[in-house]
Formats: structure tokens, sequence, C-alpha cells
């Protein structure tokens, strides 16, 4: 197969899936495949799908519809569900959907080049196997689209042995995998060759790395070697569990000037009680115990985390211990959503599950507290000068340029388009919920020899 032909990639959810894409994409271009800019103009059309909550889980249907009407009206076109969804329901998907040509879950995607080529050829195929935790293939092809930005994920592991009882990713991704820390690093070197400086190290509890295999490294040996591949200026990683937090990896915050002050660590819920229904295996006085290492050992680091609301048998007393954790910690960021029943998890089968309305009031309530914390955080740097890593101009006006501080607050300022890729000092001049504005303190530097010939 040596001909081009395009494949559009529609990507719902996490972090998990948007690398998973990239790896697809990396592979199908060892056939020829080129990415389409649109879904009519494709050959192929993929859709890798979220399964974490209900909504996600909708909107995926619905694009599969428009994608069937493509199909129905005349376009030679292969499409295929990917991802958790792919997992959760198999063969349902074939039999609901005859146009669907191929269904396969994430472990199908080291083997997506084969899956592609016998669909294409006209056979509908299902793969929702599990694959060998022991020899299992992440896939070390590098997305071509890889150096375009400034950042790039790199997966260190696959799955997870947790059992967080509203979570149906074990489900859908089976258990923990870590990929081999050479692989890693070899990944990073090659990101890191087409310009990339930003690593963002992804798994779904990354704090439990390596644990499984004898003679690895852990996960804080890990963050130490990647740091020392040269051209390295940031490292991020997510998702943490907060159980696993290691002293190791709060040292690392100690001597690793790349590690990045801002933590995304999910806490979920306040209440002990809360937390014992999820099994989540810490307590809030855990939580609030590694949120003080982490504050000493860096002091302004800045930190996000998930809350569910509305957890079946969540009492209003145990929504204020959220609230009062939300304040106490004072998150700059959250992802909060109302519980949403999976297939298959035990939450789903617990007997209090609360109304609608009283999970919509306690998420308004949240999300309006969260909004006030984002804005004073962003306020409180005004006046001061941050470093900011350059992504690229902002949406609204090419002549602003738009990057993020270490600790993750997005600053858009009035700048040249060669400074993408660069970190340079900007001072904050008014702070927003989302956001702040700045003016670029070296504005005189003219551009590199190379951009003004
Ligand atoms: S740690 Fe819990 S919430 Fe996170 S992926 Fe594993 S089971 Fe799901």
């Amino acid at each position: 197969m040596s001909e081009s032909r395009r494949v559009f990639i529609h990507t719902f959810g996490c972090q998990m899936n948007e690398y998973d894409s990239a790896k697809i994409r990396a592979q199908l271009s060892k056939d020829g495949f080129v990415a389409a800019d649109d879904p009519t103009q494709a050959d192929l059309i993929l859709l890798n799908t979220c399964s974490i909550r209900d909504k996600a889980e909708q909107k995926m249907h619905s694009a599969l519809g428009e994608y069937r009407n493509l199909k129905r009206y005349g376009q030679p076109v292969t499409i295929g569900v990917a991802g958790c969804v792919a997992q959760q329901e198999g063969k349902t998907l074939l039999d609901r959907y005859p146009d669907l040509d191929l269904v396969f879950g994430p472990d199908g995607v080291p083997q997506v080049r084969g899956l592609v080529r016998e669909a294409m050829a006209g056979k509908r195929m299902l793969d929702t196997e599990f694959l060998d935790l022991e020899t299992y293939p992440f896939v070390s092809d590098i997305d071509p689209e890889a150096g375009k930005s400034v950042g790039a994920f790199v997966t260190i592991q696959k799955g997870c042995d947790n059992r967080c009882t509203f979570c149906i990713v074990p489900t859908t991704r089976g258990d923990e995998a870590s990929r081999p820390s050479a692989e890693i690093v070899a990944e990073v070197r090659a990101l890191v060759d087409r310009g990339v400086q930003e690593i963002t190290l992804i798994g779904q509890n990354v704090n439990s790395y390596g644990l499984k295999v004898s003679g690895e490294k852990t996960f804080a040996e890990l963050l130490y070697l990647v740091a020392a591949v040269p051209g390295v200026s940031r490292i991020r990683y997510t998702t943490s569990h907060p159980r696993d937090m290691g002293d190791d990896v709060v040292q690392a915050y100690r001597d690793l000037p790349a590690l990045t002050s801002h933590l995304h660590l999910p806490v979920q819920s306040g209440s002990n009680r809360i937390l014992r229904r999820m099994k989540r295996f810490y307590t809030r006085e855990h939580y609030l115990a590694v949120v003080d290492k982490l504050r000493d050992a860096r002091p302004d680091i800045a930190l996000t985390t998930d809350f569910i609301v509305g957890f079946p048998g969540e009492t209003d007393e145990d929504f204020r211990e959220t609230m009062s954790l939300l304040n106490e910690v004072g998150f700059v960021n959250s992802f909060s959503f109302k519980y949403s029943s999976r297939p298959g998890t035990p939450a789903l089968r617990l007997p209090d599950h609360l109304e609608d309305s009283i999970k919509g009031a306690r998420l308004t309530e949240l999300q309006t507290r969260q909004r006030e914390l984002a804005l004073a955080w962003h306020r409180s740097l005004e006046g001061s000068e941050v470093s900011v890593l350059v992504e690229g101009p902002s949406r609204h006006d090419a002549g602003v340029m738009c990057g993020r501080t270490a600790t993750n607050a997005m600053v858009n300022f009035p700048g040249p388009e060669w400074l993408i890729g660069r970190e340079v000092p900007v001072r904050v001049t008014r702070g927003f919920t989302n956001s702040t504005r700045g003016d670029w303190i070296s504005p005189e530097l003219s551009a590199p020899a190379e951009l003004s010939a």
C-alpha cells in the first residue's frame, strides 16, 4: 500500500485518547495515509471514543450518525469506532449499525494497520481482546503531526489496577501495564529532536508506574531520567492517584526545575464517607497532608483536581465537606461533573442514587465557587513577571500570542509569531476567570536572523 489516502480521526475524551489517536495516525502513515481536515474528504473515518460519562457516549453516537450519512449519500468511506465505547459495546455496535466497518478497543491500537487493511478490503472487523500485559506492544512510531505543537504526550502505562466504584476505565482499558523506561526516554528524545519542549507523561495512575515489573524504574526515577534528556524544558504528568503520591515524587519537585509547578491531583470528594464508598483508599486528611508536603517542596505549586458531585448516598453534609476542601486547598481549577452511572460499575448497584436536580444544584454551587477561586488566582498574578512558553496565536487575534506559565496559567499578550516555541518574560496586567493578559517584557528584541532575512 503506497498510494496516499486520507484518514479523519474524531477524538473524544481524555489525553489518553488523544495520544492513542496520534499513535493511530503514526501507524497508518506507514500505509500512505495522510490526515484529512474534513470528514467529507476522508477515505477512512475513525471515532476514538470515550465512555467515562454518558454524555460523551451520546456525543459519539450522534457524530457516528453524521458520518454514516456521508456513506449513505455516496462517499466511499470506511468507518470505524475505536476506544472505550468500542471496547464496552463491541459486537453490539456492529449489529446496531450495519454500515459500520470496524470496531476495536484501546488494545487494538497497536494492531490498527492490519485491522484497517481488512476493513478496507470489505471485511467487517471486531477486535476487543485484551493483549498480554507482560508483552504489551506499546507503539513507538512518532505521530507525523508531532513537533507542530510545543508540547506532546508520552504514554508511560496503560490500563488501571484500581477499582474506583464509579469508574469504567478498568473495564474498557484493562489492567495496568508499564511501558519500559528505555522506550519512554527514546520517545522523549525523538520528540525533542522534532522541536517539542514540553513533555506530558500520561497514564491512568502514573504514581504506580513500574511497581509491578521487577527491575523497572519507579515513577520518581522516571521523572529524573526524562528531565536528563537535553532539550526538555518542561515536564508535566497526569493522572495521579493521591494514595500513591510518594515522598520520592515530592522530592523530585525540589530537585527538578523542569518539573512544572502544577499538579492535577484528583480528589473526587472531600467526605471520607464518600471516598470510602468510591473505594479511593485515602482520606481527606491524607490528601491534605500530601498537599502540605508538595507546597513545602514547591511553594508556588498550583493545584487542580477532579470532583464528582452527587455520588450515590452523598448527603448535604458530605457535599459541605467537598466545598470546604475546595476552599481549604484553594484549587486554581477543577473538572467537576455530576455523578453519571456507567454500565458494569459497582456504584451503579448502590441503592441511594440522587435526583438529578440535587446533583445539578450542587454542581452549580461548586463551579461558581471554583470560578471565584480561579479569578482570584489569576488576579493575584497581576503586576508580576512570569515566564511563558508560547504555544501559538490566540484563536481570536493573530497578533496576540498565547502560552502558559509553569503553573499552567494561560497568558495572552501582543507579540510576533516568531515567539512560538520560546519561553519569554511577560508582565501580567489583568487576571480573568480562565486566563490572564499581559505585556511581553522585551519587545525591543528583533526576530532571529534566520527569520528576518
Ligand atoms: S484510578 Fe480509579 S478513577 Fe482512575 S482510572 Fe483507575 S479506577 Fe478509574
